[in-house]
């Protein structure tokens, strides 16, 4: 049976919560679980600001509990593990992401693909096994079982790659799954936003080439000069995007507004794959004619299982890649969440949290 809260949740903690679909963040009081035999607890450092802590505090997906702590870009430093903890030590430099919970027992769970679990637990919002809600990483300190926590690497900087933890994993993953990670492809990227920018930034470390697609001219110069894109694309372009035909061997889409898919089929060589990683609101329209004439695929991705994203965090500290980002500190994050809602943000805020989150 589940414990009383305060059973459950004996030790205080302190964090920014939003209370009612405004959105609107403010300071609050509430309490986390005790260090049990195989978790460990830490102090947060940073913590990403990702679309969807935007979705949530304005239960934008009709989901949220309030009151809700956001964040699952998270970046600390252990102050205790329990005494069944291997993989940890106080001191150590972690982080957590989207995931601190799964049933552990299911095909998903024992492939290492632990985001694909039917009884995964989110990091925020979400029924934890006791039963008490999950608050996420804008708050002083996290506590999580060792399983969904994972290794800094020490040359990985701890604020800009703290988005690496979402962002990251969401785009890294499935260009490895789906094989478009070989020297000398060449594949698409949709949307220049925080998932957007680190797929280029993986792509080319793969030795992959890559043209970013956007409706945005304005963002070329940032695209090639700045993220190290080799071509651009305006989507809506005809002559451009006619001239593009065939040529990509894979598609990362990141962007979650609705959109039309057949201009970006039609980049796809005969048997290229399209992989979806935003979440638009409504369905697209799918044309099948052309998936038939090309042998295309359309397909989905959704974050990475912890294997997965300990080794991405390596292969990015290994190759130099980390988020580009606005460093800010916690009394910005209500302006950070207008400006992030009319995407105006190159390319992802991040929480100063350990500097600047105060308790009243
Ligand atoms: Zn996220
Ligand atoms: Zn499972």
């Amino acid at each position: 049976m589940a414990k009383s809260p305060e059973v459950a949740h004996p030790v205080k903690a302190f964090g920014w919560a939003a209370s009612n679909p405004s959105g609107v963040l403010s300071p609050f009081n509430f309490s986390r679980r005790a260090t049990g035999d195989k978790d460990v607890r830490f102090k947060v450092l940073y913590c990403g600001i990702c679309h969807s802590d935007l979705h949530m505090v304005k239960n934008q997906w009709g989901v949220t509990a309030y009151p809700v702590v956001p964040g699952h870009e998270i970046v600390g430093v252990v102050t205790e593990v329990g005494s069944k903890v291997q993989k940890f030590k106080v001191g150590n430099k972690v982080g957590v992401g989207c995931l601190v919970g799964s049933c552990r027992n299911c095909e998903s769970c024992g492939n290492n693909l632990e985001n694909y679990c039917p009884r995964q637990i989110l990091t925020y919002g979400f029924p934890y096994i006791d039963g008490t809600i999950t608050y996420g990483g804008y708050s002083d300190h996290m506590v999580a079982d060792e399983h969904f926590v994972v290794h800094w690497p020490d040359n990985l900087p701890l604020d800009s790659g703290a988005p690496l933890l979402c962002a990251g994993i969401t785009t890294y993953s499935p260009l490895r799954y789906y094989g478009l990670d070989k020297p000398g492809m060449h594949i698409g990227v949709v949307g220049l936003g925080g998932l957007g920018h680190v797929a280029v930034k993986f792509a080319k470390a793969f030795g992959v080439k890559v043209t970013v697609i956007s409706t945005s001219p304005n963002k070329q110069d940032e695209a090639v000069k700045n993220l190290g894109a080799d071509s651009f694309l305006v989507s809506h372009d005809p002559n451009q995007m006619k001239a593009a035909m065939g040529t990509l061997d894979g598609i990362i889409d990141t962007v979650s507004a609705v959109h039309p898919i057949l201009p970006l089929l039609n980049l796809l060589k005969s048997h290229g794959k399209i992989i979806m990683v935003g979440v638009p609101e409504k369905p697209l329209e799918l044309p099948v004619f052309p998936l038939i004439m090309g042998r295309k695929v359309v397909a989905g991705s959704c974050i990475g299982g912890l294997k997965e994203t300990q080794e991405m965090l390596d292969f990015a500290a290994k190759h130099n890649i980390k988020a580009d980002v606005e460093i800010i500190s916690m009394d910005y994050v209500n302006t950070a969440m207008e400006r992030l809602e009319k995407a105006d943000v190159r390319y992802r805020f991040v929480l100063d949290v350990a500097n600047t989150l105060k308790s009243v």
